[in-house]
């Protein structure tokens, strides 16, 4: 039995460094610049936080990253898929991945990085930025048009850069929603994108929050547990707590009314 179950230890040692391997190997050099996922949190001072005190990778997290990359590389929706992007949110222009790589540190405070999934030719000129995205239907709700607004920032914010480095204006985005728990059984949620001018007015709010050193708290299910798993999915709680006690006020007890009868 003991040799059994050291046979089981080591398919399951091989199939982990395996899934270690994939992520390394089809990982690109991240660029030195703010990415897209900065910008999208709900809570820009855990974005802050991320910045100030970068956290080792969890290796519990390996296989989550790895189904990700695989369902990404395996489904390629357009030729275009993939695409890298950069943008200096202050001058508005684009620039290649190439050129951002090759400037000083202190030129890059204003530019923003963001890869796109698909870009969809729809015909008469027009395209669609499409985005996949796996979930577990039994933790979150059911999709429309208005869940997940930190999905449609995201795919905002790739319209700007995408008509500032490869000149294409694509009006319309689409979430593509997978769900884990259903053998990927998919959900695509279409939606018009934001004006290019709204959406930069916006980046140059996030941008001034996050150079301010003091980006604004904003308690929210990702550290209050107002989640369906109960989850807390902020790794800087204690130092918030710490730093901004006035936005984690003790929860009000709820109010113990008696009526007396008279
Ligand atoms: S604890 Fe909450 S408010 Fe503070 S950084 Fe994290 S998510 Fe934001």
């Amino acid at each position: 039995m003991d040799n059994l179950e050291s046979i089981q230890n080591n398919v399951l040692n091989i199939m982990e460094e395996a899934q270690k391997n994939y992520l390394w190997s089809s990982g690109n050099k991240r660029l030195n610049t703010w990415h897209v996922s900065d910008f999208v949190s709900e809570c820009l001072r855990k974005t802050q936080y991320s910045k100030t005190h970068p956290t080792k990778f969890d290796p519990s997290k390996a296989s989550v990253f790895w189904l990700g990359h695989v369902i990404h590389n395996a489904l390629p929706l357009a030729k275009l898929n993939e695409v890298t992007m950069c943008y200096n949110i202050q001058t508005e222009l684009g620039m290649t991945a190439q050129e951002v790589a090759q400037r000083p540190l202190d030129e890059l405070a204003n530019v923003i990085t963001g890869t796109l999934d698909d870009l969809i030719p729809l015909g008469n000129g027009e395209w669609c930025i499409a985005d996949k995205k796996t979930y577990k239907k039994f933790f979150r709700n059911a999709k429309n048009a208005d869940s997940d607004p930190s999905y449609r920032l995201q795919l905002d914010i790739y319209r700007v850069l995408l008509k500032a480095t490869l000149g294409i204006d694509a009006k319309y985005g689409c979430l593509l929603y997978l769900d884990k728990s259903d053998n990927m059984s998919p959900t695509p949620v279409a939606f018009d994108l934001a004006p290019i001018e709204e959406t930069n007015a916006k980046m140059r709010f996030i941008l001034k929050e996050l150079q301010s050193g003091d980006a604004t708290a904003n308690p929210c299910w990702l550290c209050n547990g107002a989640n369906k798993k109960k989850a807390i999915y902020c790794d800087y709680k204690d130092i918030c707590l710490q730093e901004k006690p006035e936005a984690h006020p003790p929860q009000e007890e709820e109010l113990k009314v008696t009526i007396s009868k008279e």
